[in-house]
């Protein structure tokens, strides 16, 4: 059987890898390689850029209502091929098929969709200087910029940054994870099908190291647009700060949850349970520190353990399947030795904490049971670096102020959720808690018009809405004596 390649998308067309090379694509469920990676370079990157560039006057110079038709004629097509590219993410990321059927694929054509129309509503200021003069903004696009997304909601979040790059006027070159290549491969046809213009978006497949620090560095990359781990970011900001690229970064997190008495108990243990295991914990908005406030804390922890340990791990094919594979190998063994790590650190595991075998087919796959921890210190390794995998630790607290002190003492700042019925004392925390996202009895609700990002080493800058908009242009003020 000769295995499928995942092919560049360049100047509108599919394109193999100049150099000819190609990495292993491994299902994570099965251990098993299942498909080819173009592995890009320079020689690819070359070819992009060229063609970005010369699409970039037409592209820019179009009507928002033209841009805005092309981009919900891609909406469309995905969401036609919702059950295709829900199989495709599941197969190449281990998540459950009913998992990215029900949010990764919608929320990719609600993107596309969302920022179509967002365009034609996108409007300037003006700013009145009286009898003297007037003043107004025009918002330009930048040029050719660059896409770089991870690989935990591949297709989701590689559209989340090329719909409003692309509605604003600018042309893309995007580099989505090499561990889940597949859905970005299956938009590129998507895109050729629905008339996109040649060269207004490329996608280059392969290494972070190698094609997409290729991408960061290339001078005519007028800015980055990335969502990834805090490490890579800073060394995305190393290389892009010396030549004054325009940067989002969109980085990791380990993010609270706050448990009060009062809170309406179903709710809380139903979310919190989901908030902590979505996507296998592999979420950057996972609430994996739970703090749970004295006189609930024994009760909270029986049903949360009970509710945890219901979640089997199994095949990611399967409907019924909840939990499913961890993303590869490498992640795999990073989240066993953070457990271990947990362990040593005096933690005592209270469910899972072990690498499961699922029969049959996915025998080989990187299942890991759900994991809960407690008895560990708010300050500990285990409660301050992410772990991005199903671990959650429980810790309860006495005071409001000790909570505050908890949720705030890691070097991440990207989301929190609160769970009281006190109104008064949520909209307290909520201005003290130092996160760019915080939910009140609910989680991961999510309006795309909201600004959306980190503080601290969560990132720098938003992205949603208008401030996605103004990211991806150039603000020109225009003063005219009257
Ligand atoms: P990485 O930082 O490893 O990678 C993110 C992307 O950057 C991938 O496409 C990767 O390519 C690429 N990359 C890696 N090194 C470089 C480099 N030197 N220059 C340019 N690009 C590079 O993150 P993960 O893919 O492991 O994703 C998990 C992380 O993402 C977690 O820390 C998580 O918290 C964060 N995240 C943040 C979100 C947010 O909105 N704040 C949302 C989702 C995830 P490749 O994989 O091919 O090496």
């Amino acid at each position: 059987m000769t295995m499928e390649r995942i092919a560049n998308y360049i100047d509108g067309r599919l394109e193999a890898p100049r150099s000819g090379c190609y990495i292993d694509n491994i299902e994570p469920a099965t251990g098993q390689v299942y498909s080819l990676i173009a592995d890009s370079d320079a020689a690819d990157l070359e070819q992009a850029m060229t063609a970005a560039n010369r699409a970039f006057p037409e592209w820019s110079a179009l009507s928002a209502e033209e841009r805005a038709r092309l981009l919900l004629g891609i909406a469309d097509r995905i969401e036609a091929e919702t059950e295709p590219l829900a199989r495709a993410e599941s197969i190449d990321t281990g998540k459950p098929i009913s998992l990215a059927r029900q949010v990764d694929i919608p929320r990719a054509a609600a993107n596309m969709r969302f920022f179509a129309h967002a365009i034609t509503q996108f409007a300037s200021e003006a700013h009145s200087m009286g009898p003297l003069a007037i003043n107004y903004t025009l918002r330009q696009p930048l040029g050719v910029v660059a896409c770089i997304s991870p690989w935990n909601l591949p297709l989701y979040l590689l559209t989340w940054k090329i719909a409003p790059a692309l509605a604003s006027g600018n042309c893309v070159i995007a580099k989505p994870s090499e561990l889940t290549p597949m859905t970005a491969y299956l938009l590129a046809r998507i895109c050729i099908d629905a008339g996109l213009p040649r060269g207004v978006l490329n996608i280059l497949h392969g290494t972070g190291p190698r094609i997409g620090r290729a991408l960061v560095a290339h001078p005519k990359i007028k800015a980055i647009a990335f969502t990834g781990g805090t490490r890579t970011g800073a060394e995305i900001a190393r290389i892009a700060a010396p030549q004054f690229k325009k940067l989002s970064l969109e980085l990791g997190g380990k993010n609270p949850t706050l448990v009060f008495a009062d809170c309406d108990w179903d709710a809380t243990l139903a979310t919190t349970v989901r908030a902590a295991f979505f996507n296998q914990g592999q979420a950057c908005l996972c609430g994996s520190r739970i703090f749970v406030e004295r006189p609930i804390y024994e009760r909270f922890r029986s049903d949360f353990l009970a509710r945890a340990e219901a979640l089997e791990p199994g095949d990611p094919l399967d409907e019924k399947t909840q939990q499913g594979a961890l993303v590869s190998e490498l992640h795999l063994h990073k989240v066993l030795s953070a457990i271990e790590l947990g362990q040593q650190e005096g933690g005592t595991i209270l469910a899972g904490g072990h690498r499961v075998t699922v029969p049959g087919r996915c025998a080989e796959g990187y299942f890991v049971k759900p994991t809960v921890f407690e008895d560990l210190a708010f300050d500990c390794r285990t409660n301050q670096e992410e772990i991005f995998g199903p671990v959650a630790t429980l810790i309860p607290f006495e005071s409001e102020a000790q909570v505050l002190e908890y949720a705030n003492s890691t070097e991440y700042g990207l989301a929190a959720t609160v769970w009281s019925r006190d109104v008064q004392r949520c909209h307290r925390v909520a201005q003290q808690l130092e996160a760019g996202v915080v939910w009140i009895n609910t989680w991961m609700v999510r309006d795309l018009r909201t600004p959306f990002g980190g503080m601290k080493h969560s990132g720098v800058g938003r992205e949603g809405g208008v401030e996605a908009l103004r990211f991806f242009t150039e603000a020109k003020n225009v003063c005219i004596k009257l």
